[in-house]
């Protein structure tokens, strides 16, 4: 546990006060009087008048709770997150495990989910980037094969990226590469409604984003597809070696896998093996280890099967 979190305990622990009622601190008194020798009439009189009504109470001990520390004052994550560093914001909060219990419990106001600047930004058909016509502030291109001109991320994701397909290939996994990288609102605009006008509204729905709610537009996600002497599309990624040594490692290099089997209820989209996510080393860890199988679950949010409207 870092020192930042050893604070933030510290000051978590419960304050008590004993509150004693005026008439039963009064009764008390009168017996020390006898005890320190002040004559008993003076004494006696003292206790013989009327007590009030509260020295009929038991003294009551009241246990107050006081708030725990909001993480977002203390200075380290205060400088992180004023200088756009995740990882360090992450890691001010004591790692990926503590940030993600302070977003959950709502003990980290300064941590806006809806923020598409952050990595740890939570997109999906009830949450569409905001504003709708975002764009990364830049992009760098993925140095791996592609089959689209959709191969570009944002630099941090791009460089993770290129580490995880390095170590894929040295596990003896197989080529990784990329199919969909980036997209813009516009390109967003024009792959849904080529999806629309050939399989209608619900046809696309089911299959592709509708512009604004893509996890593409934020820079951060992309789809893999698996390169031998020639790349493969992405709907057959989950079955290559590639795929299987993805799903198990992928999370080692910040990544996860943003639409699991058994989880479209929640994330509103079917199994994408292929689809990865960039949400950091820290967060990806707390993910794996938790035992997580989707964002909004990760981050306490609501199931978001469908669009509102
Ligand atoms: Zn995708």
């Amino acid at each position: 546990m870092s020192a930042v979190l050893s604070r933030h305990a510290a000051r978590e622990s419960l304050a008590v006060r004993i509150a004693v009622p005026a008439g039963v601190l009064f009764t008390a008194m009168a017996s020390l009087a006898t005890l320190l020798g002040i004559p008993p009439s003076e004494a006696s009189e003292r206790a013989a008048l009327p007590a009030p009504a509260a020295a009929m109470a038991l003294p009551t001990v009241e246990v107050v709770a006081e708030p725990a520390m909001d993480p977002c004052v203390d200075d380290a994550v205060v400088t992180a997150l004023a200088a756009g560093d995740d990882a360090a914001t992450v890691q001010a909060f004591g790692g990926g495990a503590e940030f993600q219990a302070a977003v959950v419990s709502g003990n980290a106001p300064c941590i806006s989910l809806d923020d598409p600047h952050r990595t740890w930004v939570v997109v999906n058909k009830q949450r569409p980037l905001q504003p709708e016509h975002y764009a990364p502030a830049s992009l760098a291109a993925i140095g791996l094969q592609a089959t689209s001109r959709s191969n570009e991320l944002r630099p941090e994701a791009t460089a993770a990226l290129e580490v995880m397909a390095a170590a894929a290939a040295e596990a003896g996994a197989g080529t990784i590469g990329i199919n969909n990288g980036y997209r813009s609102f516009d390109v967003q605009t024009r792959t849904y409604g080529s999806h629309v006008r050939n399989k209608g509204q619900e046809g696309a729905d089911a299959v592709s984003a509708r512009p604004g709610f893509s996890e593409h537009q934020s820079g951060l996600a992309f789809d893999l597809i698996a390169c031998s002497s020639r790349c493969g599309s992405h709907e057959v990624f989950g079955d290559t070696s590639q795929g299987s040594w993805v799903a198990e490692n992928a999370w080692r290099h910040g990544f996860i896998v943003r639409y699991e089997s058994g989880k479209t209820g929640t994330t509103g989209y079917a199994p994408e093996p292929w689809h990865i996510r960039y949400i950091g080393e820290q967060l990806a860890a707390a993910y794996h280890e938790g035992g997580f199988h989707s964002l909004e679950e990760f981050f306490g949010l609501p199931a978001a099967p469908d669009y509102v409207h």
